[in-house]
């Protein structure tokens, strides 16, 4: 049983091992939705062979739109223990993945840090995350996690509490980013290319909102060392029964161009998405039998 003030939303309530009444509506115990090597990550992630991905039920943010409502809304997912999660951290190495990603893990900090005890992948570990944690949390993970890949979603206020009910999004990610770029530094790249050590951005333009993202790379660009890469990504589909205005459509070829000419021109390092992926159908399988390794 724990008191739960792990991310921004400080519920301050209790957890126990199989019921939560916080935001996220989270046990103690980690409920696991997804666990296999995942291929569509940025190259550096993912590699040829993968990242080892353990996608976890629930998320502190909750975007309106959000791909995985299945899981992220709707907390699907199989309750896991650390020696559980320890065996399956195991055979995602011995499968010859190039590092290990926890997906939107925070609310179970805990758990992971006690799974890690059990076994630690010789591989660098990757905290994939909305970008929406405390600073105090993310200082529980400094020696832990290699790489950081933080969401950096919205600037203004009016469109983290729209989207996400999150009206402090923009100030609280701004200083986790800083504090994840504190920790590991600048990147450092295999002789495979994959990240062993850094944090690198991810950024989902949103239709009609071109601004806030021109805004978002301008605070990269003025608030961290150069050298910081952006993955910029443009594969956004109306998902999740999205009922806000304007969001029920994809970008356009012309606001992409407008954003990626503005990442090109702060001569910001990173990934540029290709148009196939804007497709539901990369959306993975959760919670099935094949969904675990
Ligand atoms: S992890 Fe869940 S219960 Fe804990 S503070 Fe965040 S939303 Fe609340």
């Amino acid at each position: 049983m724990m008191i739960c003030t792990l991310c921004p939303r400080r519920c301050g309530v209790t957890r126990d091992a199989h019921s939560g009444s916080g935001f996220c509506r989270l046990p103690e115990e980690m409920l696991i939705a997804r666990i296999a090597p995942h291929l569509w990550e940025e190259p550096p992630i993912s590699g040829t062979r993968g990242t080892g991905a353990v996608f976890f039920s629930g998320c502190t943010l909750r975007c309106a739109y959000c791909q995985n409502g299945d899981i992220s809304h709707r907390n699907m997912g199989r309750t896991f223990t650390p020696a559980q999660l320890a065996d399956s951290l195991r055979r995602l190495t011995d499968m010859g993945v190039h590092t290990i990603s926890f997906i939107t893990a925070t609310p179970y900090v805990h758990r992971i840090l006690e799974t890690l005890e059990l076994y630690r992948p010789p591989l660098p570990l990757v905290w994939n995350t909305s970008g929406y944690e405390t600073v105090e949390t993310l200082r529980l993970l400094d020696g832990v996690i290699d790489v950081y890949l933080p969401d950096l979603k919205h600037r203004s206020e009016a469109m983290g509490r729209l989207c996400a009910r999150a009206g402090d999004y923009f100030d609280t990610a701004s200083a986790a980013i800083t504090e994840m770029v504190r920790q590991t530094g600048l990147p450092v790249y295999s002789d495979e290319g994959i990240m062993t050590r850094g944090t690198m951005i991810r950024h989902l333009i949103l239709p009609g909102l071109t601004g806030e993202s021109i805004a978002l790379l301008d605070w990269v660009h003025d608030a961290l060392p150069q050298g910081v890469p952006v993955s910029l990504m443009r594969q956004y589909v109306p998902c999740n029964n999205v009922d806000i205005k304007g969001l029920n459509r994809p970008i356009t070829a012309r606001e992409y161009k407008r954003v990626r000419d503005h990442m090109i021109s702060l001569d910001l390092p990173g990934f540029l998405q290709e148009r196939t992926s804007a497709s539901a159908e990369y959306v993975p399988l959760f919670g099935q039998d094949e969904s675990f390794v």
